[in-house]
């Protein structure tokens, strides 16, 4: 499996993730308050700084408040104990792939170095915009001046016939992983049934698969990646899939599934399509969407999660959004979407931390700082079955799809007429049998990624 890095966008590149000691918060006060590059210092008046949720991109807003010379109080408020943790790297220790320790991209040392004050095990169950104030889980009002909601987004289980007493496994939190591979360790588990098609469906595959488990897929539409591939490149990748011994079921859902308890409890999954098969777990990736119930109706701007303008602002100009729960510029329809990467999470928080700063030293941001919008990309690989996409991924009216096959890859391409009577690519999807970093597969994907771009911001 590969990933975007992660690490690219840690405090220091060469962060050692190993080093953090076991990936726990500090909940004391902040050891120092240096910051990296500072060129003039302000904010140590008492202005106050909310960061709600303490992932990639609360940590980049952090870095980016500290960068600019900010030295008021950062207070991070986080639903866990642990440190900032890459939920890229769940599935990679679920399957053994990565010690728990590695999953976190920062270390102790280097996040103390930003002096943010982080209230740990502290959901956010209630954010005022107006009065500039939040309450947590534990039913305390804290106050700030400027506040970042950072929350990323959580897997929905919507489909799943949850009356049936099973709680289905999910992936995204640590705490997630850890039941996961809990449960895909236990010598009982033989059979696992994935079900979904997306990315988080392949990671919970592969995962399976290093734990040696038997594994099954059912997915409600025609084929694997349904809304990230076209159906040529998903056949490819569906074979590869089949020569690793996953069995799959396209067009079906879960139907039911009844609880056989024993000496070792068996899960009856009922398909749409009529059969019926035991299974020792299920993981469901349905989707993920951000939580925002701790927003008060009709006080912030929310379509598919807050929306924001160039520097991140949303609807109350003291409260910003970034990552997951943001949608922001996607460039090649030009317009606001949740892209769900990392590496988009971790510049929008940078962004708005930038902004953040420039307010809270009586400036406008400036223009250099806006958030410059991103494509979408995916870059997925099951055990040397690679897939990789950019831009659109289905093609619509108007649009044309040219299809390359050679005897170890895949390629299509979506073109769609551009002003000047010509054709701009505006997508791609790749499936390759051989995952070879540097190789052709790769290279092809990250000029066909540079081409699209390049032509959005012409
Ligand atoms: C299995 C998996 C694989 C992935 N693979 C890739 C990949 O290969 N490439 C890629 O680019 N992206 C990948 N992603 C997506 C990537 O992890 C996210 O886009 C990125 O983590 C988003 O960052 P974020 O800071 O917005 O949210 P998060 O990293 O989710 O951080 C948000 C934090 O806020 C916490 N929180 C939530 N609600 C509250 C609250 N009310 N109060 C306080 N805290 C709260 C959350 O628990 C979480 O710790 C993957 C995701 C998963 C789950």
């Amino acid at each position: 499996m590969t990933e975007n890095n992660p690490q690219a966008t840690s405090p220091h590149a060469a962060a050692n993730a190993s080093s953090v000691a076991a990936g726990k918060l500090d909940a004391a006060a902040p050891s120092c308050a240096h910051a990296p590059e500072a060129s003039g210092v302000f904010g140590e008046g008492g202005q106050v700084v909310a960061i709600i949720g303490y992932g990639t991109a609360g940590v980049n807003a952090a870095i980016a408040l500290r960068r600019a010379g900010y030295r008021g109080t950062i207070r991070a408020f986080s639903d866990t104990d642990t440190l900032p943790y890459s939920p890229i790297l769940t599935s990679y220790y679920v399957g053994g792939e990565k010690a728990y320790e590695e999953c976190f991209p920062w270390t102790a040392a280097e996040l103390a170095e930003l002096a943010v004050e982080v209230v740990p095990r502290s959901p956010v169950v209630r954010l005022d915009p107006q009065a500039h104030e939040l309450v947590t889980a534990q039913g305390k009002t804290y106050s700030f001046d400027k506040c970042l909601v950072s929350v990323g987004a959580r897997p929905t289980t919507v489909g799943f016939p949850r009356e049936c007493g099973y709680e289905p496994l999910v992936l995204r939190t640590l705490d997630n992983a850890r039941r996961m591979k809990a449960a895909f360790e236990s010598p009982a588990c033989k059979r696992v049934l994935v079900s979904g098609a997306s990315m988080i469906a392949l990671k919970s595959v592969e995962a399976a698969l290093n734990c040696g488990l038997e594994v099954s897929l059912v997915g409600m539409n025609d084929h694997i990646l349904d809304f990230s591939a076209l159906p040529q490149t998903a056949k490819r990748f569906e074979r590869g899939l089949a020569a690793q011994g996953v069995q799959m079921r396209f067009g079906q859902t879960i139907a039911s599934v009844t609880v056989r308890e024993g000496e070792h409890r068996k899960l009856e999954v009922a398909f749409s399509g009529g059969d019926v098969e035991l299974f020792d777990e299920i993981v469901v990736a349905h989707g993920v969407r951000s939580d925002f119930n701790f927003i008060p109706e009709g006080s912030l701007k929310i379509d598919r999660a807050l929306v924001v303008d160039q520097f991140m602002h949303t609807s109350s100009p003291d409260v910003f959004a970034a990552g997951d729960a943001a949608q922001a510029l996607e460039l090649v329809s030009g317009k606001p979407c949740v892209l769900g990467i990392w590496k988009t999470a971790a510049l929008q928080g940078a962004c708005a931390g930038e902004a953040m700063a420039a307010e809270l030293a009586g400036r406008a941001p400036s223009d250099e700082a806006a958030y410059k919008g991103a494509i979408m990309t995916n870059t997925i690989a099951v055990n040397g079955t690679l897939f990789i996409s950019a831009g659109v991924a289905q093609a619509t009216d108007g649009q044309r799809v040219e299809i390359r096959e050679t005897d170890t890859m895949t390629v299509a391409c979506i073109f769609e007429p551009n002003e000047q009577g010509a054709e701009r690519l505006v997508g791609f999807n790749i499936a390759s049998d051989v995952d070879e970093p540097g190789g052709i597969a790769y290279d092809t994907g990250a000029m066909l990624s540079l081409r699209i771009e390049a032509e959005c911001r012409r």
